[in-house]
């Protein structure tokens, strides 16, 4: 599973970050990004669910 962030429709407010801290981190320039390129077995239903939790919708999954 892949996991990336749509920057231009991410918002910043952190909440994959919060909920997610291992998978994901918010930048200076108030973007999220995925700490993972590939995302590891065991993150991969945290990934769908920080996904799914998005407002923005910025959170994609690709198999
Ligand atoms: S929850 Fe979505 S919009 Fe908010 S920081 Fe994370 S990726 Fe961006």
């Amino acid at each position: 599973m892949k996991c990336r962030i749509d920057p231009s429709l991410c918002e910043g407010h952190h909440r994959c970050s919060g909920l997610y801290p291992d998978l994901f981190e918010v930048g200076q320039d108030n973007k999220a990004r995925v700490k993972f390129g590939e995302v590891p077995e065991d993150f991969e239903i945290d990934a769908q669910s920080a996904a799914n939790s998005c407002p923005a919708g910025a959170i994609v999954i690709e198999y």
